[in-house]
């Protein structure tokens, strides 16, 4: 195996570099990324390929293949960000500084890290001479991910599924370290929510606004459903994801309203996290109504994003919204849907994860939890409905409060110290499941 400060030295200069590469998306951009990437990776012994569905935006497929055949493991990453306003940021978004045992940039947390520490464990191993004893070792970094891949993990599984076919992933989603009661938790992202996003109309009669009482205002009839949007919510439902998180934390997941507040005494950040994987949340975001300040509106529209657990869809959220708004006063007209997804929380995959963590961080433990929004892991779970991908990135530097606030943010970096910590992980994955 090889060493963890090799790793860490290793890991950090590679992210550096990446950072320097600018894939603000749009537009991407990445080729130039991907082209170093692919350098490095032949160097070591990896077969590589580029595939692009546009010019300039290649997705990068590297394969380590084994001496027989047996399971393929995924190491899964997406090269592209999302935008940086300097003007927010202590230091140049694309300089890569360290800093105070961090390196700082656009893509420190989300997610050139993880493809740093992907990347240096797999290019390790392969320079040590190690090939996997059965199946295959294959790393897939994509472009257009902060977009929703249309022309990365989304177009790789849809038009080359033979290229990227494989029994395991391993992508981004959770993996920072969070304490509660006295525990160390670090969270494995087994599943991601749906999306179900509405309108919900409210109707009235036109009217010269200088008569109040001349028309039938259909803004005011809002009022009641803001209301109820902003002091209620829809009933906690359990799935097997925050049953497996709750019982980590020492908590009782048959009465989950208790389960809640005890959280919320303990740490009210906690419970920010938690409540979107107890079932269907309604979000209002966005409202309009009269396109004139003296016209009474006939009608008045407000958008709500609405999401749900794996497996349900507008049926099930229409329940829940009845059952908080009532059933009169309003239509619902659903937009395209994203049906949520998930894959087995008891896996070979866990083990191995929960062996990891048991060792670097004693007394700690393994927890799954459910992505709120989706990641590249869909594109995998729904073109191969055996795979089991999971997103696990291990730090315990930052906890899960602070890097959260850093993902898209201003001043994003990551501990040096985690990088060497998450590469080690990668290879012991590799070592470990590839036999
Ligand atoms: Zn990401």
């Amino acid at each position: 195996m090889p060493e963890r400060e090799q790793l860490e030295r290793r890991t950090t200069e590679l992210l550096r570099r990446l950072i320097r590469f600018n894939t603000v998306n749009p537009p991407g951009d990445e080729e130039e990324a991907q082209e170093f990437l692919k350098g490095m990776l032949e160097g070591a012994g990896f077969d590589c390929e580029l595939l692009s569905s546009v010019p300039g935006r290649p997705n990068l497929i590297a394969r380590l293949p084994g001496a027989s055949d047996g399971p393929r493991l995924c190491l899964l990453g997406h090269v592209d960000t999302v935008l940086a306003d300097p003007a927010d940021w202590t230091v140049d978004p694309w300089s890569a500084e360290l800093r105070d045992g961090c390196v700082w940039g656009r893509g420190a947390v989300d997610m050139k890290s993880q493809v740093a520490a992907e990347v240096t464990a797999a290019v390790a191993l392969a320079e040590e001479g190690w090939r996997p004893e059965a199946g295959e070792l294959i790393l897939v970094l994509t472009a257009d991910e902060e977009t929703g891949g249309e022309h990365g993990a989304r177009w790789l599984c849809e038009q080359h599924p033979d290229k990227v076919r494989c029994d395991m992933v391993v992508n981004e989603g959770a993996g920072e370290v969070f304490e509660y009661d006295g525990r160390r938790l670090y969270g494995v992202c087994v599943a991601e929510k749906g999306v179900v996003r509405f309108d919900l109309t409210t109707h009235g009669r036109a009217g010269h606004a200088s008569m109040p009482r001349i028309g039938d205002n259909a803004l005011t009839k809002l009022a009641p459903v803001l209301e109820a949007l902003a002091d209620g919510r829809p009933s906690y439902e359990l799935s097997p994801e925050p049953e497996g998180l709750i019982r980590a934390m020492g908590l009782d997941p048959g009465d989950l309203d208790a389960a809640v507040r005890a959280v919320e005494e303990q740490d009210p950040r906690i419970a920010v996290l938690l409540e979107p994987m107890l079932g269907v949340t309604l979000t209002p975001t966005m409202v309009s109504a009269s396109q004139k300040i003296n016209v009474i509106p006939a009608r008045a529209e407000l958008r709500i994003d609405c999401r749900v657990p794996p497996g349900y869809g507008e049926e099930h959220a229409l329940k829940r919204i009845r059952e908080l708004l009532g059933d009169n006063g309003y239509e619902v007209k659903f937009g395209p849907a994203v049906v949520g997804n998930r894959s087995p929380i008891d896996t070979p995959l866990m083990d191995t994860v929960k062996a990891f963590i048991e060792r670097e961080d004693p007394g700690a433990r393994v927890a799954p939890v459910m992505l709120p929004g989706f990641s590249d892991s869909r594109w995998f779970r729904e073109a191969f409905p055996d795979c089991v991908a999971y997103g696990f990135f291990p730090q315990r530097e930052m906890d899960v409060f602070e890097s959260a606030q850093l993902m898209h943010g201003a001043d994003e970096r990551i501990p040096v110290a985690d990088l060497g910590l998450a590469a080690s992980f990668y290879a012991e994955l590799a070592t470990e499941t590839l036999r």
